[in-house]
Order: C-alpha cells, then structure tokens, then sequence
C-alpha cells in the first residue's frame, strides 16, 4: 500500500504557493534587468524559472503525494539557487513561519523544508538587485500609449501576491492601491474610486465572494469591474464568481500577460462605459433644450411640473405658473418676415429667462410664440409679481412691432395661476387655470397680467 501523507492536499498547496511567488519574482526580474546587466545573471534567472516550472509540474501532478517523494523534491536546488543574487529574505521569513505552523511535526517534510530553507537562504545571503519601493516606483515609460491608465484596487491576504502584483502592474503604467482584507478593501471605496478591482477569492474573515456581493450592492458591473483572482481552478469557482457579479477571473499562478491583457480589456470597457455615460447625460441635456431659443423646451417644462407637482403634493406647498403670449405676433411674421420673428423669439426667451432669480423657477418655450414659467413653492401674489416684471422687462427691450395696435414694440399678455396640490388632481388642472388668466389679458386690451386666481 502507498504510504499516502495524511495532509497531502494542503502540503501541495503549502509547496505551490512559495513556488508561484518565486516564478513571479523571477520573470519580474527578468523583465526589469537594465539592458547593462549581465548575460549570465539573465541565464542563471531564466534557468531557475524552468527549474521551477517543473518542481510546480511535478507537485501538480495527480500521483498521491508520498512521504519519499518529498526527499526527492529538492536534493539539487540549494547549488542552482545560490547562484542568483537576489533579496529574498522577506520570502523565506514568510515561507518558513507557513510551513512549520502547518506541518510542525512531521520528519520527512522538515527535511524538505530544510532544503528549501537553504536555497532561501542562499538567495538572501546574496543581496544585489534591488527592487525597488513600489510606493515610489514610477510607471515604465509616461509616454507609453498603451492605455495602462486605470486606478487599480487589488485584495489580497498575502503580502506577497499584493506586493508582487503592485510591483508589475506599477510598472505597466497602472495607479495601484492594495488591500489585506476585503474590510479595508470596503472602507476604501467609500473614499477613492477605482477602475478595476483585482479581489483575491480565498481570504481569512471576509471571503472575496462576500466582499464581491457588498460590491455589486452598491456598484453594477459597468460602474465597477472586479476580476476574481483564485488558486481553485475548478468550474465551479469560476462559474461562482462569474454569477455573482465578476467580470473576469484570473488563475493563481497568474500569467502575467495573460492578466495584463484582461485588465486592459476590463479598464478599457470601463473607460467606453463612461464616456457613454457622459455623451448620454450630455445629449440629454440637449434633449431639454429648445434649438431656436435655447431655454428650455416643452420635454422639460412637462418633467419639471410634473416633478414640482410631485414634490407639492408630499410638502403641501403652493406652485404658481405664468404662461406668457407674444402679442399680435402672426401681424409681426407678416409685416418683418419670419426671420425677424425668430430673432424677436430669441430676445423674448431671454429676457424671460433674466427676470427670474431663483434657481429653482424654470422658464421654457411652451410653444410657438408662447412661453411659460414654473415657480415651485410660490403664492399667486408673489407669483403675479414676477409675472409684471416679465411683461415691463420685455417691453422695454422695444423691439419694434409696426403691426401691433398695443404699443409700437413687442408687448406680451400674461396668465397667472396658482395651485395646492393634492392627492386627487393633475398638472393640467393649473395649466387650464393659468390659461384662463392669460386669456382674460388678451380678451382686456393684452399687454397685461390676467388671473383667475388660486385653487
Ligand atoms: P395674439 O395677440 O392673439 O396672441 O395674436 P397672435 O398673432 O400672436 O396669435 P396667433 O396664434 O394667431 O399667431 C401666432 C403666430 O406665431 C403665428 C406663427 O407663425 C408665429 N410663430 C409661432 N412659432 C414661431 C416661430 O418659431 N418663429 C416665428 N417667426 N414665428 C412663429
Ligand atoms: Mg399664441
Ligand atoms: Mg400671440
């Protein structure tokens, strides 16, 4: 019978994880050895990635982890490592604190671990590269075109997944923030905003499938992309993730290229997202605005009444309307011609428009030659104030109207009405008031403010 090592499964992991950093540090040497350096550092690097490579093959393989093959695992690594000159203090430290509180009382690993132990150590006698702070590290070139411009949140429980990962993708070009647990990683969002969040799926205390569903309470999958990062490569985990609101998953060891080109593709939907964003808030604030005047058009006033109506009938305050009709404004078409009426509309709104002072009362073409004032919270008296100044403001811009029987410049005619919501009645209720008043102006010599009072 093989003698089958009772903790199989978590040595293998406990191998695998010392051996993913190791790789990552390597090619990321690898890829920041300065043109200058030497062809055998560059070999000695590329030889122990290989190395590694097959001691992860060889503790992936589905064979039953037998107390022997421990022995065998590492006899030739301490001479191969000694050779490179790297810092790897802070590895070993972590790597060996791990292991013994995983597995303090079993020989044969001790002796494995012994091994690696002083391939480590070799490693960290030799100091020589230095890596630099990531804190401090500057994005490979600024010029770079490549779109690394995302401000990325990572979530890790392991200091050197975040640090490894911060380290390569500061490099990219990438504003990086790290967190060592989805708490912090929480509190963060409250204050900062990012553009992808890279969230480790296996952590102590808070999992990243409950961080992920705090996440999608607040934030869709266009406002926030998060890549799930998981050493399980099961279906089932991806398919986890996937359904519960991750954009994308990445595969511990991660493929740097293969995780750089997810990133940039999720940084990129999430740069078109906002731009589309912002192109559909700003055509739709086009959509509110009259093209000759550009005050507000009837879409708006509609909305608007139909908000301030809304808001009225929950607070039990009065709103007044003014609607207001050029005088005699066809004879005007017919004596200047329709250009010139254009132009006398455009002055008209404007001066509408400048007799309000409250941000809140909204002035818009109603149709036509004919225009109209929204004031929210406002009585009949102070609404029919407003209202005269309207009518002596436009006046005195004395345009002239050669057609007009009123004066021999453009007059308007007012209507004023106010209204007290309730639960039982209908925008329309105030406009058919107002209309009346407006009417009764026109039917005594125009020029004037008519109302038919309140409701
Ligand atoms: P009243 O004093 O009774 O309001 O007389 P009125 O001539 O102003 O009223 P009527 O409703 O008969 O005519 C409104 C005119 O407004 C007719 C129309 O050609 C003109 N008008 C409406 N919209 C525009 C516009 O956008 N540009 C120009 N130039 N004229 C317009
Ligand atoms: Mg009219
Ligand atoms: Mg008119």
């Amino acid at each position: 019978m093989v003698d089958i090592h009772p903790c199989d499964a978590h040595i293998r992991h406990d191998l695998r994880t010392p051996l993913n950093h190791l790789i990552g540090y390597t090619e990321m040497l690898l890829d920041d050895l300065p043109p200058t350096c030497s062809n055998l550092l560059t070999t000695r690097l590329r030889t122990l990635l290989d190395d590694a490579h097959q001691l992860l093959e060889t503790i992936n393989r589905p064979t039953p982890m037998t107390l022997g093959r421990f022995d065998a695992l590492f006899p030739d690594w301490r001479g191969k490592m000694a050779l490179i000159e790297v810092d790897f203090s802070h590895l070993k430290t972590t790597v060996e604190a791990h292991w013994q509180s995983a597995c303090p009382d079993v020989d044969k690993i001790g002796s494995a671990i012994g091994h690696l132990r002083g391939l480590l150590d070799a490693l960290s006698a030799r100091p020589a590269v230095d890596l630099g702070d990531p804190a401090t590290m500057k994005a490979r070139d600024a010029s770079d075109t490549s779109g690394a411009d995302g401000h990325l949140l990572i979530v890790d429980d392991r200091a050197e997944n975040l640090e490894l990962m911060q380290r390569r993708l500061v490099r990219e070009g990438y504003r990086v923030t790290v967190c060592n647990s989805g708490r912090d990683a929480l509190a963060r969002l409250e204050t900062d905003s990012f553009d992808v969040i890279l969230l480790d799926w296996l952590m102590p205390d808070m999992s990243g499938k409950e961080v992920l569903a705090k996440i999608r309470s607040r934030f869709s999958a266009h406002e926030l992309p998060v890549i799930v990062v998981t050493a399980r490569h099961g279906s089932d985990t991806i398919v986890d993730a996937l359904t519960h609101g991750a954009n994308d998953y990445l595969a511990k060891p991660l493929d740097f290229p293969v995780a750089l080109a997810r990133l940039a593709t999720q940084v990129y939907l999430r740069k078109i997202t906002r731009q589309l964003a912002e192109a559909n808030r700003q055509l739709k604030q086009f959509s509110y605005i009259d093209g000759l005047t550009a005050i507000a058009n009837r879409r708006k006033f509609d909305e608007y009444l139909m908000t301030t109506w809304r808001r009225s009938q929950q607070e039990g305050a009065p709103i007044s309307l003014i609607l207001i009709d050029v005088d005699y404004f066809k004879r005007y078409n017919d004596s200047l011609g329709h250009e010139a009426g254009d132009h006398a509309l455009m002055k008209v709104a404007k001066a509408v428009s400048t007799s309000l002072f409250r941000v809140k009362d909204l002035a818009a073409r109603y149709g036509g030659e004919e225009f109209a004032v929204i004031l929210p919270e406002t009585s009949l008296v102070d609404a029919l104030s407003v209202a005269e100044r309207v009518r002596t403001t436009i006046m005195s811009l004395e345009l002239p109207h050669p057609a007009s029987t009123v004066l021999p410049v453009i007059t308007v005619s007012l209507g004023v009405g106010e209204w007290r919501p309730t639960a039982f009645c209908e925008p329309s209720a105030l406009i058919n008031l107002t209309d009346k008043g407006l009417y009764q102006a026109k039917a005594a010599g125009r020029n004037q403010v008519g109302t038919l009072g309140s409701a």
